[in-house]
C-alpha cells in the first residue's frame, strides 16, 4: 500500500527546489502580483481521507478550473441542448483564441475554451438574473465542496472586467452569429465572477469528488449528475481540459484534468481520488508548469492512470 502522505510531502519538497517554475499570468492585474514560489497539493481519496502538502490551504484564483463546475451546472439547466451551441472537440488552439469561430459559425469548439464558457454564461442568463446566476454558481460550488467559506474575489473579477478585451471580442463575435443572446457586459459579468472564485487545493479537490465517484458526492451520497454525465465531463477534461496542451497533459499524466491561468489543476482518478494542485507559474500554453510536473510524479509513484488497471 502506497503511503500517500509521504508521496505528497516528497513532491512538495521537490517542487520547492524546482528552478523552472514558468511565468505567472500577467494579463490579469491581480494574478500578475502572485508569488510564483507557491506550491500546494491536496488528494482526497474515495474513502474521504485527505492528504495535503505545501500551500494546500492558501486560496488562489481558480480561473478556468471553474469551467468544470459551470459545465456541470449548465448541463443541469438545459441538458443536451447545450450541444447545439457548443462543440465537443479539442480546439488545438489557445484558450482565448478567436480564429475557429469564423469557420465554425460562432460555435465554440468545446466548453473549456473561453468562448465555450462564455456561451454557457449566456445560457444561464436565460434562466437567472445576472446576480442570481453568480449566486447560484457560488452556492453550487460551496455545496460540492461542503464549504460555505468559499468566496468570489471581486477584485480579480473587476481587474478582468477592465482588461478582458479578448473576451469582449469573443462574446461580440459570437453575438454576431446569434450564439450570444444577452447583453455582452452581463454575460461577461458572470464569466469574470465565475473565474474569480478563490479556493484552496483542499476545497478544490473536495469540489471534484463527485467526478471520481460516478457523479455522486461521496460525502452526502447525493447524486450531482448521472454516471453517464460524469463520464462525459471527464472525457471533455481529458480531451480539452488543457487547451492546446491537452495531448501533452494526457501523455504525461494520463488523467482527466482541468487547468486555469491562476495555476490550479483539478485532476480525477475515477473510483480512487480527486486531486488539486496549485503553482502559479505557467508554461507556454497557459497551464501550471509545476502543477503538471507534480501530477506526473504523483501518477508515477502511485500507478494511477485511466489507461491501466490500478
Ligand atoms: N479568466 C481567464 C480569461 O478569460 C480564464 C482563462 C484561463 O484560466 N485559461 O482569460
Amino acid at each position: 500500500m502506497v503511503d500517500l502522505q509521504t508521496i505528497v510531502d516528497e513532491i512538495a519538497a521537490e517542487m520547492a527546489q524546482a528552478t523552472e517554475r514558468g511565468a505567472v499570468a500577467s494579463y490579469i492585474p491581480d494574478l500578475a502580483r502572485i508569488d510564483p514560489a507557491h506550491f500546494g497539493i491536496a488528494v482526497i481519496g474515495h474513502d474521504g481521507v485527505s492528504y495535503a502538502a505545501g500551500d494546500a490551504d492558501t486560496a488562489f484564483s481558480i480561473q478556468s478550473v471553474s469551467k468544470v463546475f459551470s459545465l456541470t451546472m449548465t448541463l443541469g439547466a438545459v441538458g443536451d441542448a447545450l450541444w447545439r451551441r457548443v462543440g465537443r472537440e479539442p480546439s488545438g488552439s489557445a484558450f482565448n483564441s478567436i480564429v475557429q469561430l469564423e469557420t465554425e459559425q460562432g460555435i465554440p469548439r468545446n466548453p473549456f475554451i473561453n468562448a465555450g464558457a462564455i456561451v454557457m454564461c449566456d445560457i444561464l442568463l436565460g434562466r437567472y438574473e445576472p446576480r442570481e446566476a453568480i449566486a447560484q454558481f457560488l452556492r453550487f460550488v460551496r455545496a460540492l465542496a461542503g464549504d460555505d467559506g468559499i468566496v468570489i474575489d471581486h477584485k480579480v473579477a473587476g481587474g478582468e472586467q477592465e482588461t478582458g478585451f479578448r473576451n469582449v471580442a469573443l462574446a461580440n463575435y459570437m453575438r454576431a452569429f446569434g450564439n450570444i443572446q444577452h447583453a455582452v457586459d452581463k454575460v461577461l459579468g458572470i464569466y469574470f465572477h465565475q473565474c474569480a472564485l478563490a479556493m484552496n487545493c483542499r476545497q478544490l479537490a473536495l469540489a471534484g469528488r463527485f467526478l471520481m465517484n460516478g457523479g455522486r458526492n461521496p460525502a452526502t451520497c447525493r447524486s450531482v449528475v448521472s454516471p453517464q454525465r460524469a463520464r462525459r465531463i471527464l472525457s471533455l477534461m481529458m480531451t480539452c481540459g488543457h487547451y492546446d496542451g491537452s495531448g501533452e497533459f494526457a501523455f504525461r499524466v494520463g488523467l482527466p484534468g482541468k487547468s486555469g491561468v491562476g495555476g490550479g489543476i483539478l485532476a480525477i482518478v475515477p473510483g480512487i481520488a480527486s486531486i488539486a494542485v496549485w503553482s502559479p507559474g505557467l508554461n507556454e500554453r497557459g497551464n501550471s508548469q509545476l502543477g503538471t510536473l507534480a501530477l506526473e510524479r504523483l501518477v508515477q509513484r502511485t500507478g494511477w492512470s485511466v489507461f491501466e488497471p490500478v
